[in-house]
């Protein structure tokens, strides 16, 4: 009775994830990656950050995989690219008649130094989470009133904004479910670990759902989900353990003598 394995895959989102909240450290998936890497599993990046952030950390984690940037705009497989998303000059051309009615300030608009004091990052960092291809993130400065009407016109207009720490984004239509079905191709298993409200549409989209929890005890809805007990990157570790586990898949071999 020949049985049809299905590849099994990891979609994971970054920050308070795999990644740390505040100090963005992730020994703890490490042997965890490891245990994958023997089983052949790939783990799939699916985060809000740029292409540019994204290849400048994943030598850290060893991993070659394909990877969805900028909230779920574009799936990057070898060279390959899949867009969900919209171009950033087409999001740049339906801002511009909205300039004059609304006080804002965008990524486009800004230098170097001014997003590095919006962020908090270095340079370097924040230059590569300048290289945006399919969202603009923008700093309100009008009313919540004004907001609301303007978010209201870009729905109208085909995009969509999504309201983060930060900034208030515009993107295309798209979410981090989206690119799943073409990852998933019929014959994929997927397991996605997400933390925020952005990542719900991924943890639907996928076989086996994981919310991590955070360290502001902010609780994720969502139905028919795991739930990790611990934060970041530990809350990772225990849950794509536990899985890994009951799935029968083996340690890795790696040894440490
Ligand atoms: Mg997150």
């Amino acid at each position: 009775m020949a049985e049809q394995t299905m590849q099994l895959m990891v979609v994971s989102d970054l920050d308070g994830t795999l990644l740390d909240h505040d100090d963005y450290s992730f020994e703890e998936v490490l042997p965890v990656l490891d245990r994958m890497d023997g089983a052949g599993i790939p783990m799939i990046v699916n985060t809000s950050k740029t292409r540019a952030e994204w290849l400048a950390m994943r030598g850290d984690f060893g991993n070659l995989d394909p990877y969805i940037v900028e909230n779920g705009s574009a799936l990057y497989d070898g060279e390959e690219v899949t867009v969900f998303g919209t171009p950033r000059a087409r999001i740049l051309e339906t801002l511009k008649p909205l300039r004059g009615a609304f006080k804002f300030k965008g990524y486009s608009d800004a230098s170097v130094p001014e997003i590095m004091a919006w962020t908090g990052l270095g340079r370097q960092s924040a230059e590569r989470s300048a290289d945006r291809h399919y969202s603009e993130p923008l700093v309100w400065g009008d009313t919540p009133e004004k907001e609301e009407e303007f978010c209201q016109l870009i729905a109208e207009r085909g995009l969509m904004t999504l309201k983060g720490g930060r900034f208030l984004h515009v993107l295309g239509k798209t979410d981090k479910g989206k690119p799943l079905e073409h990852l998933r191709n019929g014959k994929a298993a997927i397991i996605a670990l997400g933390d925020r409200e952005n990542d719900l549409a991924m943890l639907k989209a996928a076989d086996i759902g994981v919310v991590i929890a955070t360290k502001d005890d902010f609780f994720l809805e969502a139905d028919d989900v795991l739930r990790s007990t611990e934060t970041g990157p530990c809350g990772w570790a225990e849950m794509v353990t536990q899985i890994l586990d009951q799935l029968q898949i083996p340690q890795s071999q790696t040894n440490n003598g």
